[in-house]
């Protein structure tokens, strides 16, 4: 195993691969966005690329195979490892079938399939990007997709260099064997058409140019459509049912509609928008973060489950976001879970007050809703802000409904903790997973890590919740069961 000191050594023994250290990746994506990697490498000989990733491979060091970067979001602290790229791009004809090498742009593949009268590429003109990636992510646009002209795909296991032919691709919409198999990577391309009339193939390019740049203005920092569109058939029927037929698009629905129906056009995040004329782009308007970028997505994904319980998937791709920082599953998995119970409690069940002179559930609710920010939100947002905080203890006893300001609306207590909570979990999603060393002094607990905070959060949370259902069942099945422990009294 080698380290990150010892990769760059071994690699700057290969010819023709250019290292370059803490490059910002923000120079290599699209959006303008991401933190540096420990390495940015480059070359455009296969043989240096697949050199570079036979040590990589063999090394403990992190590795991300990158394009050119149209549909990457790179977290803001980066990735701590080596980005690798590849810009071999040579293209060549044999009749009506093309080699071309994954490092070649797509337009130019196009370009060269129309020059030489070879029909079906034209549709894809203007989809940015290397021929490498388009093949990872089966990229098209107006009904066909590249997929449709591939004969073989060659690619580096990681031990040898193998040839699939397109059924073994396993091409699917926006999607291929290779995005489920990251530690492969292509190195080239066998392509066949059927012939075509170049100026008739060129005329329909520059009409579909034209309407993709009006859509995509070439400046603009972004990478194409957020979220794939849906299958109409995978989807629950109640869903179908409510898809007006026109919307349909050979078979799918575009993710934008259920957007725009959520209301997110022109919804902004610090330098981050949702484009007003289309609710599936997002754009970097100047100085946006990849944290407010991930805030606005996953801001989206939630209106979208909200309103029609089905989840959005990604087609971009996240870089420098999988080190996640424990716990963090399980407390994202606990906001679903009060949205549950926050839609399942009643009137009666919030009035509730199993004797004279005892808590109601709301009271209960907004005991466990402030205890919760004072202890977790509060100390988690402290110690991400400055170093050493010292982190505020907490007592049972010090909290009166009215000291903090609740109405006496536990459900709003909770609402409050619920989207107080979202907020945290989004800005932790960015954080590097090393972030967990840091600290806080808490009276009573000592030095308490943000790892160790966390552990303990995810563990009270689901305790709350049983609480909660707790609650709800008692009420509803055992109204007569008497009093809560005495804890839970006003004032006593
Ligand atoms: C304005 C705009 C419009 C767009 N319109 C469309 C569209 O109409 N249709 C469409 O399908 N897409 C569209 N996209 C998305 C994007 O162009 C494609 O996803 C493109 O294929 C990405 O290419 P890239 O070289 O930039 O790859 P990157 O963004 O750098 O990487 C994308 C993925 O490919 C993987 N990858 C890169 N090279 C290789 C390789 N050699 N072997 C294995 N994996 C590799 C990377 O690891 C990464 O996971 C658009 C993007 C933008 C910015």
């Amino acid at each position: 195993m080698s380290s990150i000191d010892e990769a760059p050594v071994r690699l700057a023994e290969i010819p023709d691969l250019q290292l370059t250290r803490n490059s910002p990746l923000s120079r290599h994506t699209r959006f303008e966005i991401g933190g540096p990697a420990s390495i940015y490498a480059e070359t455009r000989t296969e043989s240096a690329f697949v050199d570079a990733l036979r040590i990589l491979r063999r090394s403990s060091v992190r590795l991300f195979v990158a394009g050119s970067g149209t549909n990457l979001v790179v977290a803001d602290a980066g990735f701590p490892g080596v980005v690798l790229a590849f810009s071999g791009d040579a293209i060549s004809a044999d009749g009506n079938r093309v080699t071309v090498q994954a490092g070649a742009s797509l337009q130019s593949l196009v370009d060269f399939a129309i020059a030489h009268g070879l029909k079906g590429l034209d549709s894809m003109t203007g989809i940015p990007g290397q021929v490498g990636a388009a093949i990872y992510g089966n990229a098209g646009a107006y009904g066909s997709s590249i997929s449709d002209f591939i004969r073989e795909v060659r690619f580096f296991d990681g031990g040898s260099i193998r040839t699939f032919d397109n059924a073994a691709c396993e091409f699917r919409y926006r999607s291929s064997i290779f995005k489920r198999h990251k530690d492969w990577v292509i190195l080239s391309a066998l392509l066949e058409f059927q012939p075509g009339d170049p100026i008739a193939l060129a005329g329909r390019a520059a009409q579909i140019l034209a309407v993709r740049n009006a859509k995509y203005p070439p400046e603009m920092r972004c990478a194409g459509s957020i979220f794939k569109n849906l299958i109409l058939a995978e989807l629950p029927a109640r869903v179908q049912a409510m898809v007006p037929p026109d919307v349909v698009k050979g078979g799918k629905v575009p993710s934008a509609w259920f957007l725009d129906v959520t209301g997110v056009k022109g919804m902004k995040s610090g330098g981050i928008h949702v484009a007003d004329y289309h609710a599936n782009l997002i754009y970097n308007a100047g100085g946006g973060t990849a944290r407010e970028l991930r805030q606005v997505i996953n801001e989206l994904k939630r209106r979208v489950r909200d309103r029609f319980g089905i989840d959005l998937e990604e087609e971009i791709q996240y870089v420098g976001f999988d080190e996640r920082l424990p716990a963090l599953d399980i407390l994202a998995a606990t906001v679903r879970i009060l949205d549950e119970l926050i839609a399942g409690l009643s009137r009666e069940d919030l009035d509730w007050q199993p004797a004279p002179g005892r808590w109601s559930v709301a009271e209960v609710l907004m005991h466990l809703a402030h205890c919760e920010e004072v202890c977790f939100v509060r100390r988690t947002r402290d110690m991400l802000d400055q170093d050493d905080p010292p982190l505020a203890a907490y007592t049972v006893e010090e909290f009166t409904a009215a000291d903090w300001g609740f109405n006496g609306d536990g459900l709003a207590a909770l609402t409050r903790l619920h989207d107080l909570r979202r907020g945290i979990l989004d800005m932790l999603e960015t954080q590097p997973a090393s972030s967990g060393s840091r600290a806080g002094i808490h009276p009573d607990l000592g030095r308490i890590t943000l790892a160790e905070l966390l552990n303990e959060w995810a563990f009270h949370d689901l305790g709350h919740i049983r609480q909660i259902a707790e609650i709800v069942r008692v009420r509803r099945f055992y109204p007569d069961m008497g009093p809560f422990r005495p804890l839970y009294t006003v004032n006593p």
